[in-house]
């Protein structure tokens, strides 16, 4: 009998089920229906092989012609079942983008109206030699159905192809793509009975590919993965199904380079968050575990059990982050939450519990992350110059570069804006170095220094000097440039890290010794102290714009400066005055002894060829 080919995708069907369910599951639709597609093609497999048995038996052996026709019949309507399970599985993925209900809808009638035809219509069936097969108007109507399926299944991929991954697609398409090229094969070779077969190819493409269990247990820990998470969480959006999760990210304080202890507290850890419910739990980083919950008083609780014997989750001391979120629903979608965790999982607090002014916070940060990067890449960061007055030269000898981003739609950020969220997340470094080539592309054409100007004033910030070999990308550009280091000062802001005021004071060792002088920026604000006006080798010192102005309203701010102008002089080192705006201010400053001002008196920061303007306007 023709039924080899069958009987092997049966086989294989059925070792893979074993394995499919001895897989931890995480509870998702996607895998519900997998799983019903999956059982349905076995069911196909052995109605395939039954019929061509009662055929067999029917045409050879006088067997109920009735029964034989009723046998072909129900594997055709499991045939048809398998093409409708196919398409909701590959609609599953496109849930998000395709909320069609209509459609689906649609799908679902065509599926029991085709299956009461196929049950009304007659069917015939044919056998000689190897050639096996059922006609009539039933067949057709399964026929059509199929293809039906199939056909919309792969149009539907491809016009929502760049909502699904790569990897998904391809899946689908071979799955689909196998079933059609059988049945045409089978259609044409009336002995080559395929389908069957290929149909069970196609399953396990899509477990290997898609439903892989090892793609979402850690071997490590046994636990889900991120991927995982990413599944289950988008299934949770998906059904708009609310949720709580808490995040804890362990600080394992064992001995350097002592692995095996590490990886013994890490399993032991993920024991202690299995120990604590039914509840699915995600190792979503080296140490940083993720469990949710449908209720957000279940979190609450089970967190507080953790969090109270964080210290005794492993036999190794740890120390615990955690970050609880009660209430999914302030938040759009899974992006949304591995944006919220990786935003705060480095925050101060050991319990983050979060609240609206959180998310709106990570929103903010998100959108200038994106403004910044877009930036970058379109190269819509600009540097505006703002001129510095030489009191005792009597002209514009400097200016300080400031930089700025414009949107999309044009309009200019400020850096007030920008500047504390790049330095959280690192862009400050990319952003540093931007600014500072387009100030040296500005000193190498020479046109500054002709109208009298003996050097640029730009900010590099603190953040900027911590990485490997820092003070490379300034002398790169100058040299690059062939610029003379003498035209480039450094505005540097104290820092309160004691570390990296060490770096920080070798750095600018390294730099002076090749020319390139600093100014300490932001004198008299909250982050200055004497002690690092002392131990900061720099040459200027900023007083900053509150300082300034204080000067006028404040008797104690105006002892200072007096006091504080003649110890800087006492010190060999300049003082610029930020911030002044009038008239008034300028004498005052200027008398007082003063040596640089800088402030909207003057001018307001401009773009270089408007600075360029400026000064040939005003250095006579
Ligand atoms: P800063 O270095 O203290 O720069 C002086 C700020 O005071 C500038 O603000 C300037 O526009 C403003 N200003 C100057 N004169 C006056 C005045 O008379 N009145 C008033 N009300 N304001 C005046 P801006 O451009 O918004 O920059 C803000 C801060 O952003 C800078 O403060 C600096 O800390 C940072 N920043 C700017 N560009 C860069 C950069 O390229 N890198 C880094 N790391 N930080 C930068
Ligand atoms: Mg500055
Ligand atoms: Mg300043």
């Amino acid at each position: 009998m023709n039924i080899e080919l069958q009987v092997c995708g049966l086989v294989m069907l059925i070792i893979f089920l074993v394995f499919i369910e001895r897989d931890r599951k995480l509870n998702v639709k996607n895998r519900l229906l997998f799983i019903a597609a999956f059982g349905v093609c076995i069911a196909c497999l052995v109605f395939d092989i039954a019929s061509i048995v009662v055929i067999h038996m029917a045409v050879y052996e006088g067997f109920s012609p009735t029964v034989t026709k009723a046998v072909c019949k129900l594997y055709i309507m499991l045939l048809v079942t398998q093409g409708y399970c196919g398409f909701l599985y590959a609609c599953y993925d496109l849930a998000v983008q395709f909320n069609n209900k209509l459609i689906r809808n649609l799908a679902m009638i065509l599926y029991i109206v085709g299956e009461i035809l196929i049950i009304i219509l007659p069917l015939d069936y044919y056998m000689e030699g190897r050639s096996v097969y059922s006609y009539g108007p039933a067949a057709l109507c399964t026929y059509a159905l199929s293809i039906f399926y199939i056909s919309f299944t792969l149009f539907l991929s491809l016009k929502h192809k760049k909502d699904i991954s790569h990897r998904r697609l391809i899946a689908l398409f071979t799955w689909q793509g196998l079933w059609l090229i059988a049945a045409l094969i089978q259609f044409v070779f009336k002995e080559v009975l395929l389908v069957g077969f290929a149909a069970a190819l196609g399953m396990i493409v899509l477990y290997s590919q898609l439903e892989n269990p090892n793609e979402h247990i850690d071997r490590a820990t046994g636990l889900f993965t991120q991927n995982a998470l990413s599944l289950f969480l988008q299934d949770k959006f998906n059904y708009n199904k609310p949720f709580a999760f808490y995040t804890a990210k362990i600080k394992y304080l064992v001995p350097f380079g002592e692995l095996e202890m590490k990886r013994n507290a890490v399993i032991r850890s993920a024991r202690g968050f299995l120990e604590l419910g039914d509840e699915p739990v995600f190792r979503i980083g080296d140490d940083k575990f993720c469990v949710i919950y449908d209720s957000k008083e279940r979190a609450k609780e089970k967190l507080m059990e953790i969090k109270a014997r964080a210290d005794g989750v492993t036999d190794i001391p740890v120390e615990a982050k955690f970050i609880f979120f009660p209430d999914s629903t302030m938040l759009t979608g899974v992006d949304e939450v591995f944006n919220f965790i990786h935003c705060y999982e480095d925050s101060a607090e050991n319990l983050l519990v979060c609240d609206q002014d959180l998310v709106d916070k990570m929103r903010y940060r998100t959108r200038v992350y994106n403004l910044i990067e877009n930036a970058l890449r379109d190269d819509r960061v600009e540097v505006y110059y703002q001129p510095i007055y030489n009191v005792k030269a009597g002209k514009f000898t400097s200016a300080e570069a400031l930089v700025r981003i414009k949107d999309e739609d044009g309009k200019m950020v400020s850096p007030g804006d920008f500047i504390p969220v790049a330095e959280e997340n690192g862009q400050i470094i990319p952003l540093g170095i931007r600014v500072f080539k387009k100030v040296c592309e500005l000193l190498a054409t020479g046109e500054l220094q002709k109208l009298g100007i003996e050097n640029i004033e730009s900010n590099i910030s603190v953040a900027q000097f911590d990485y490997e070999n820092p003070t490379s990308f300034v002398k790169k550009h100058i040299e690059e440039y062939n610029i003379d280091p003498s035209s480039i000062n450094l505005e540097i802001t104290e820092t309160a890290d004691t570390g990296l005021k060490h770096l920080l004071n070798l750095n600018i060792e390294k730099l002076r010794a090749i020319g390139v002088t600093f100014s300490l920026d932001d004198f008299g604000t909250g982050r200055s102290n004497l002690d690092y006006f002392v131990d900061m080798p720099a040459q200027n010192i900023k007083f900053d714009l509150k300082f300034t102005q204080g000067y006028f309203t404040n008797d104690r701010i105006k002892h200072v400066m007096e006091g504080m102008v003649n110890i800087v002089h006492n010190m060999d080192m300049k003082i610029v005055s930020e911030g002044v705006e009038t008239k008034e201010q300028l004498d005052a400053m200027v008398s007082l002894g003063i040596d640089y001002i800088q402030g909207y008196y003057f001018s307001r920061p401009i773009t270089s060829t408007e600075f360029m303007e400026f000064l040939k306007a005003h250095q006579g």
